[in-house]
């Protein structure tokens, strides 16, 4: 069996305060060795007992992955298979000249950089870590020691933010020959610090309007400077799409591993998912061994594919579908099918089925009647 491989890093050196990923602050890099030798063993462990003959793609990600030092990137180096896209994700600001380097050495082409913005009231108002100045240091040692690929991630619907500030930002990054961007909405989740300031009104975000038209401004001058939307959230150079991410959206085959890391092995219209304790502790004494396994069968692995693969712009393959489930997509959602198309919002041609470039825009819209259908429920848009 081919499957990715999702490499998990736990660890932060501060929390970010609108951040619900599980991950463990430190400021101590002495417990990094034995987290990368229990990495070794649960990778050694689910290539032998999930029998993955291929790895496809690896990606390491966090947590704040750019915290290991050059040395714990050697020793990664050797437990990590070699493949067409191995990605590492960096905060702007550990990036140095010698990290670059390892990075080169231990086999990563691909960097995904957490930059968020540019604007160092609105970095510091969402609690994170890092300054513009900092951010574009990182990008000259980039231009002079990185061959790879990059990807950066920004944010839309910050406070303070506007559409002038987000277009300078995606100015800037564009001169520097980023080849890729994930461009995210604020989302404020519950219990988070972030949830709690805005409660006491210490901070405004931006409404509803000024949010969605900050993300579909940043859309378009992506589009406007020759990347592509080939994701809901993701923009490339042609050629320059996230193979990892790729696989996730297609529903493929991955492996995850580190802490709180899950994956998921389909074999036809079935599938497996094991997803490791976020206790750091049970997980270094048995690396891979303390997990859930959840049976992934019927209607759930059908919503699931249909969730996921609708996010890409190119959405499902008909025949891909019909081969997996052994039904036709048609015959399992028919009025939603009828009503998004009708909408001009869906194409439904002999091979796809896709949300047109504004009907993604109500995606989550457009999911809920899928979901409401499959539950043999009247859908409600
Ligand atoms: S660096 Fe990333 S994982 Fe760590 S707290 Fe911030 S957003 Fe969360």
């Amino acid at each position: 069996m081919i499957a990715s491989l999702y490499v998990h890093v736990p660890f932060c050196l501060k929390k970010c305060d609108y951040c619900d990923f599980f991950s463990v602050t430190t400021k101590e890099t002495d417990q990094f060795p034995v987290y990368l030798e229990a990495l070794k063993a649960e990778i050694q462990d689910k290539k032998t007992r999930l029998r993955i003959s291929r790895w496809g793609t690896v990606y390491v990600g966090g947590g704040t992955p750019s915290l290991l030092q050059p040395a714990h990137l050697d020793y990664l180096g050797k437990i990590l298979p070699k493949t067409e896209e191995n990605t590492i994700e960096a905060n702007p600001e550990d990036i140095t000249a010698e990290w670059l380097h390892a990075c080169t050495a231990n086999g990563f082409n691909r960097i995904s950089i957490g930059i968020q913005t540019l604007d160092d009231t609105s970095l510091s108002q969402i609690g994170r870590r890092g300054s513009k100045l900092r951010t574009l240091k990182s990008l000259e040692l980039l231009q002079q020691y990185w061959n790879g690929r990059i990807s950066v991630d920004l944010m839309t619907g910050l406070p303070g933010q506007t559409v002038q500030r987000l277009s300078h930002d995606i100015d800037v990054l564009v001169k520097q020959g980023i080849s890729h961007f994930s461009v995210y909405s604020l989302t404020v989740e519950e219990g988070t610090p972030l949830a709690r300031t805005i409660h006491t009104g210490k901070i405004n975000l931006p409404d509803e309007n000024t949010a969605d038209s900050l993300w579909i401004s940043a859309r378009d001058q992506l589009i406007a400077s020759g990347f592509c939307q080939y994701e809901v959230s993701n923009f490339a150079l042609p050629g320059f799409e996230s193979v990892h991410n790729l696989n996730y959206w297609e529903s493929g085959n991955w492996i995850g591993a580190g802490p709180a890391a899950s994956g998921t092995l389909r074999r036809g219209a079935e599938a497996v998912r094991e997803t490791n304790t976020q206790d750091i502790q049970l997980w270094l004494e048995k690396p891979g061994q303390a997990h859930e396994t959840e049976e992934i069968t019927g209607i759930q692995h059908i919503q699931e594919y249909i969730m996921m693969g609708m996010r890409l712009l190119r959405g499902i393959s008909i025949p891909a579908f019909s081969e997996r489930f052994s039904s036709e997509i048609m015959d399992l959602i028919p009025r939603t099918i009828a009503t998004w198309r009708a909408k001009g919002y869906l194409v439904h041609s002999e091979d796809r089925l896709f949300l047109t470039s504004d009907g993604i825009l109500y995606l989550n819209r457009f999911l809920s009647d899928v979901i409401a259908e499959l539950s043999d429920d009247e859908p409600g848009s």
